[in-house]
């Protein structure tokens, strides 16, 4: 790479452009360098010829739209001195004046001679500001604005041309409209270099591709003279966006698999083949194969990186504690990290009780090598207790670990672990894994559990450093769930009858789960570490009171319909002994309804339950929704779930309803999940650690784009894992990991 060309987009912008062009720059975008402002991409492109439908501007967002001037009126203020210009602009150039409806908009100037001199009837202009509402009427008050008839900046251009380019229409703020940023645009692409700019994409794949080079694709991204120009420089630049995120991907793997790591090797009789011997059931086909997949694993000298998908209550557990068995034959320890303290002291009890006899705890020591001991720890845990177990793992003692978050802490330490096993990791990032990693001498094994399935390109995308292995068949016998959405807004009876419904489910012997979006009826953000909160989803919050915990549990106090019926209430507030208490009583049955928070939304395993009532379900999002159902119906025993809504039928929140009622597939659930939410929510949770968002790249619109940048990135990777022949495409993945320190050293 050229230096001189390498710097220059690292460059600060005020040298370029100076201080007066780039002070609002950096003011109000944030963007310091030649390469910022480069990179600040048009987020779309208006043409000249066409009219914004005004119905579609979005309310209280800052817009920049073309309409015509349909009617313009100036008169004296009344209570201070000035004048006030209305002028009313359309969408509907056919017919101006009758179009009153939603194709208009009413625009008013507080002495805005220039509004009054320039913005004639018939005249066509692109405005920008703030779109409000008065009285029912769509409005914007003091726009900035910009008549296009006559392009001033382009005098004598052949107005065929004119018409025929497109407007770049730049992520703008209230103080710096479009075309200020487009202005200051133009003026740095005639002072830079382009043509010196170093291209991260290597000369073969731009050949392949026949993308345009990087210094035309800068040029034509930003000042297009037709809409084939900024979409062949956006394909570039798009393509280039995922190749940088897959490079950065692939060598993050590449790193870890030249890691060395201890191999664990199957023992010929041990812990695992006991195990086999006294599990009650077959493995399902897929539990088996994924088995041989993770054992072989396992035995090599360097670490597994695994994620395991399955749907919910596709027996996930059972294959990873056969992996931790495994190690633990060939003297190593396993880690189990779990999202929550629930489900940790869940998975607790659950691989105490599959074990068997092959599992013993601290108290009854000393069994000999032919069982493990299985230890827990939390941060809820009374200290001496707490204490004691780290001390089993600092020393060995403990072969299987199970815990939340608190094993991550810097005062937890293992004697030799082996394996780590990361459950439902929609809560982990990439981030948290690291630390775990840091707490094994050499690399351990991993595999990362998640019952959440994925697309196949979130999954290139969101977990591309590690191998994927797919359960996708339920074990036998599993019956299945029914849901229904119960709409309390057209049919307000119906809301009895969910108690009714739920008597007779547990006078025929069976329990019930009752889901609250609140802990309490005045609380908002008392929600606990690892548990949900619910997002608001639907923009409402605060309009209606949402059923919580509390009232919930008081008012089945006085409902006839559960006289008798031993109620409990769950969430993160609660003491953690008495929280495990009460978890306890309903996995033994003693408590028959259960009202709770999301706290029972992942791996929660009763088999007795067999209803669950999600109350003011709307405000969970789908995924949310699919894991919660997943507690019922484990036993053999149909499940049934009833989301409970008060929101009208039309409403758009209640489209992820009825898509969650209409199929229980969990892949086609994240299609129209992702469809449905903004996809920075989905990247969100792994991307975090300063990583800058993806600007181009849709990863479920362009599936393909992503699979050939894959393939370039791991040849690229498998060449040259160092990046050494490839130094822009390195300094481009690490700014895109590192954003702010690039930045940092922009300035410094
Ligand atoms: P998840 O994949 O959602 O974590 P679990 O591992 O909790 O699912 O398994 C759900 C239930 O299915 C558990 O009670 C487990 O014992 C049971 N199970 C697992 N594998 C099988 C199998 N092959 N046959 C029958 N039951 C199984
Ligand atoms: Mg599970």
């Amino acid at each position: 790479m050229n230096a001189e060309a390498g710097n220059e987009l690292g460059l600060g912008l005020e040298r370029r452009i100076g201080k007066r062009s780039a002070a609002p720059i950096e003011k109000h975008l944030g963007i310091t360098t030649v390469g910022g402002l480069l990179n600040h991409f048009p987020r779309r492109y208006m043409n000249r010829g066409e009219l914004t439908p005004i119905s579609e501007v979005p309310l209280d967002e800052e817009v920049t739209l073309i309409a015509r001037v349909v009617s313009s009126s100036t008169r004296a203020m009344r209570a201070r001195r000035g004048s006030l210009t209305d002028v009313v602009i359309s969408d509907d150039a056919a017919a101006p004046g009758t179009g009153m409806g939603g194709g208009t908009l009413k625009v008013s100037f507080f002495n805005g001679f220039r509004a009054k001199a320039e913005l004639q009837p018939g005249r066509r202009a692109m405005f920008s500001g703030k779109v409000t509402r008065y009285g029912g009427a769509l409005g914007l008050t003091n726009p900035d604005f910009q008549l296009l008839d006559e392009d001033p900046d382009t005098p004598g251009m052949d107005p065929e041309k004119l018409a025929a380019m497109p407007i770049p229409v730049y992520p703008a703020t209230a103080k710096l409209t479009s075309w200020a940023i487009q202005k200051v645009i133009a003026t740095l692409l005639e002072t830079v270099d382009l043509d010196a700019l170093p291209d991260p994409l290597p000369a073969e794949v731009t050949a392949r591709e026949k993308f345009l080079a990087v210094a035309d694709a800068y040029r034509l991204i930003h000042t297009p003279q037709n809409p084939a120009d900024w979409q062949r420089a956006r394909d570039r630049f798009r393509y280039q966006e995922a190749l940088v995120l897959q490079a950065a991907l692939a060598r993050r793997r590449a790193q870890l698999a030249a890691e060395e790591a201890t191999a664990r090797r199957p023992a010929a009789e041990g812990l695992l083949t006991a195990f086999d011997r006294q599990l009650p059931f077959t493995l399902t086909a897929g539990q088996a194969a994924v088995g041989k997949t993770l054992a072989a694993e396992l035995a090599q000298d360097s670490p597994m990186n695994r994620l395991l998908q399955g749907e919910v209550g596709s027996g996930k557990t059972i294959v990873a504690l056969r992996a931790m068995l495994q190690v633990v034959d060939a003297g190593g320890q396993a880690a189990l990290l779990a999202p929550t303290e629930v489900l940790a002291a869940q998975h607790f009890e659950s691989i105490r009780r599959t074990l068997g006899p092959l599992s013993r705890d601290g108290l009854l020591g000393g069994l000999g090598p032919d069982a493990v001991q299985v230890t827990l720890l939390t941060g809820s845990m009374p200290t001496a207790a707490r204490k004691q177990a780290m001390l089993d793992a600092a020393s060995g003692t403990a072969g299987i670990v199970i815990g939340t978050h608190a094993l991550l802490s810097d005062n937890v330490s293992f004697y030799d672990l082996g394996l780590i096993v990361v459950d439902e990791q929609h809560r982990f990032g990439v981030e948290q894994r690291d630390v775990l990693r840091s707490k094994a001498s050499k690399p351990p094994h991993l595999l990362v559990m998640t019952a959440t399935p994925i697309p196949r390109t979130v999954a290139m995308t969101v977990f591309g450093d590690l191998e994927t292995s797919v359960l996708d068949e339920l074990p036998a016998g599993r019956a299945p769930i029914t849901t229904h959405v119960v709409g309390l807004a057209e049919h307000p009876a119906w809301a009895p009858r969910i108690w009714t419904r739920s008597r007779e489910e547990i006078d025929a012997g069976h329990q019930v789960y009752i889901v609250c979006p609140k802990i309490g009826s005045d609380d908002d953000g008392d929600f606990s570490p690892g548990e949900a909160e619910p997002t608001d989803l639907n923009g409402d919050s605060g309009a209606r009171e949402l059923a919580s915990v509390t009232a919930v549990v008081d008012q089945l106090r006085d409902e006839p319909a559960l006289a008798g019926v031993p109620v409990a209430a769950l969430h993160g507030r609660l003491d953690p002994v008495l929280k495990s208490g009460t978890m306890a009583s309903f996995t033994a049955n003693q408590t028959k309804l259960l009202v709770s928070t999301t706290v029972i939304e992942v791996g929660v395993d009763v088999h007795n339950a067999t209803l669950m009532v999600i109350l003011d379900a709307d405000r969970f999002g789908i995924s949310q929704l699919h894991q919660l159902r997943g507690r019922v119906g484990r036993g053999g025993l149909p499940g049934t779930c009833l989301l409970v809504t008060t929101l009208e039928p039309g409403h758009p929140s209640r489209r992820r309803l009825d898509a969650v009622a209409a199929t229980t597939d969990g892949f086609e659930l994240s299609q129209e999940d992702l469809k449905l939410r903004r996809e920075g929510d989905i990247l969100g949770a792994s991307q975090s650690g300063g990583r800058s968002t993806l600007k181009l790249l849709r990863v479920l619109e362009h599936e393909d784009v992503i699979a050939r940048a894959r393939q370039d990135a791991w040849q690229i990777v498998g060449g040259d894992p160092s990046l050494g022949a490839h130094p822009v495409l390195a300094a481009a993945i690490d700014e895109y990991l590192n954003p702010e320190k690039e930045a940092f050293l922009e300035r410094g």
